[in-house]
């Protein structure tokens, strides 16, 4: 089942060069897709289409199967957990309180929301223990495994993100990277991961597009990139 669907997606800023050119791209439910390519080849630009953020030129883009325009923006952002590179957790909201933001929004209860966070911080390689504490006191690595934490927080079948390890040294890296390999097993959500890193992205992706320019230059998987094309 497709649950992203780029048709003939354009996006143009209106600075005369086309960011997106004609992009036709089906991902899967449960896929983990990397899209690879150099600085200003489109990849953060073709999130921001998926969560609504920006709109396209041209082309239609589905989010399971519906048009992303007949989508009330609400409950598109429900569908999609979203993490950057500059992960932004509250500072005044301790850990727990950051990744149950979106739930108390949603108007779940207190007790529901500790809970989730307790399940989520397992999750995501901390301890119970780190709960209680502020975004300051956590190393660069640990505030974005609870910036993953917060993206699942709601359950969104998908999530989008965006060199969310860019930041990060060698070392951690590596470790988030088989965190979120891990994550990705065990919830069952379509992630879409944005790089330009090509270890990174052969390591998470079970599809990997290429992007050059706007254009898709190639997609599949690390079978179909090495031998089949
Ligand atoms: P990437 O994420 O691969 O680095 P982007 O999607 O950010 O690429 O950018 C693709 C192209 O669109 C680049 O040429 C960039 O300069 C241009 N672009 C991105 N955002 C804007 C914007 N808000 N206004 C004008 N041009 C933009
Ligand atoms: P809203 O209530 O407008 O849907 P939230 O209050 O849930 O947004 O989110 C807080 C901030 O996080 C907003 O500035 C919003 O831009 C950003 N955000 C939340 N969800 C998404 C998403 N799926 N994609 C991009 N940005 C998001």
């Amino acid at each position: 089942v497709a649950v992203v669907k780029f048709e003939n997606v354009s996006k143009d800023y209106g600075n005369g060069k086309k960011a997106l050119k004609n992009l036709n791209l089906e991902i899967n439910e449960g896929e983990f897709v990397t899209l690879i390519g150099p600085s200003g080849c489109g990849k953060t630009t073709a999130l921001k289409l998926i969560n609504g953020l920006i709109k396209s030129s041209d082309g239609n883009i589905y989010i399971n199967n519906k048009e992303i325009s007949k989508w009330n923006q609400i409950y598109l952002r429900r569908q999609i957990g979203y993490v950057i590179q500059q992960v932004g957790l509250f500072p005044h909201l301790n850990i727990s309180e950051n990744i149950s933001y979106v739930l108390k929004i949603k108007g779940v209860e207190k007790v529901q929301r500790k809970q989730r966070a307790r399940e989520l911080i397992e999750l995501v390689g901390l301890t119970k223990n780190d709960l209680k504490k502020y975004p300051r006191e956590l190393s660069g690595g640990q505030q974005q495994r609870v910036g993953v934490a917060r993206a699942l927080a709601a359950d969104p079948p998908i999530i989008l993100m965006d060199e969310p390890f860019g930041a990060i040294d060698e070392i951690t890296r590596k470790k988030l990277q088989d965190e979120l390999i891990d994550i990705h097993k065990k919830v069952n959500k379509t992630i879409i991961f944005v790089t330009h890193d090509i270890h990174e992205a052969m390591k998470l992706g079970n599809k990997i597009v290429l992007l050059k320019e706007g254009e898709l230059i190639i997609s599949g998987s690390r079978e179909d990139i090495f031998f089949n094309q």
